[in-house]
């Protein structure tokens, strides 16, 4: 059977309330065989990892401040972080990015908060999880002004050009995060994927966010990731195992963990 790892999601999520162990059934059932769940804020940090706590070898934590949640309070937020990240047990910082598609009230703020994470990260010799959505510029700004520490990561919910990819790549040993984005129809996700190589991506869902085709308008969920993993395999015209294999060991690579077979 077929081993996937979703590198990205929310299961935590108020969406996920009512049959969150059956969510977790369905996911195993359906080849995955690890999760990491990226965190948002200090509001949902515990809801998180006593989540994780229930499912350990299954699901991971991560600690961090996600770029929507940077606001007047953002010094708090972000001490909070560092204070979680020090007594360990997380195999990424974050989420965390620049958002300017929701509110750019608090931009300057996000790219402080940005580049102090990805200090901490650096630090710690943690991984990354990159959340940018309209804000290329700024998170190329915060990139160049961290340049010389060492950053490894993956850049969630990748949807930009093999020109970003390649400039991304400048900056530390970076990966791509594919999810139900590019099982859209109209999506040029696919084209791009073709220049991509295996070894750089990695499957995710964002669940319970960007429901791939052809259950979109559902609630996402881990067990939908064989869907990605097909969409990847046609663009690259390899088989969908090839894509589970890789994406799996990119997996393993990037948070350092052995996923166990389930
Ligand atoms: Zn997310």
């Amino acid at each position: 059977m077929m081993k996937f790892i979703d590198t990205h999601t929310h299961l935590y999520d108020e969406a996920f309330n009512s049959d969150i162990d059956q969510a977790v059934e369905r996911a195993k059932m359906a080849g995955v065989s690890g999760c990491i769940l990226p965190a948002i804020d200090m509001d949902n940090q515990i809801k998180l990892l006593s989540l994780s706590d229930r499912y350990p070898g299954y699901l991971y934590p991560c600690t961090g401040l996600h770029p929507t949640s940077v606001n007047s309070s953002f010094r708090e937020e972000l001490q909070y972080v560092y204070d979680c990240s020090c007594k360990g047990g997380f195999c990424a910082i974050g989420e965390i990015g620049i958002d300017g598609y929701w509110s750019r009230d608090f931009i300057r703020e996000q790219m402080e908060v940005f580049e102090s994470q990805l200090r901490l990260a650096s630090k710690l010799n943690l991984p990354v999880i990159i959340h940018s959505r309209e804000a290329t510029d700024e998170i190329f700004e915060v990139l160049r002004s961290v340049r010389g520490e060492s950053l490894r990561g993956v850049f969630h919910a990748f949807s930009g050009s093999f020109e970003t990819f390649i400039r991304y790549s400048e900056y530390g040993d970076f990966m791509i995060g594919i999810g139900g984005i590019a099982t859209y129809k109209n999506s040029k996700l696919p084209e791009t994927l073709k220049k991509i190589p295996l070894d750089r991506i990695l499957l995710e869902t964002d669940s319970p966010w960007l429901t791939p085709s052809p259950h979109r308008g559902k609630r996402n969920e881990p067990s939908f990731i064989p869907l990605i993993a097909a969409t990847i395999a046609q663009a690259k015209g390899c088989t969908a195992e090839d894509v589970a294999a890789a994406t799996t060991q990119n997996a393993e690579k990037l948070f350092g963990i052995k996923f166990n077979n389930t």
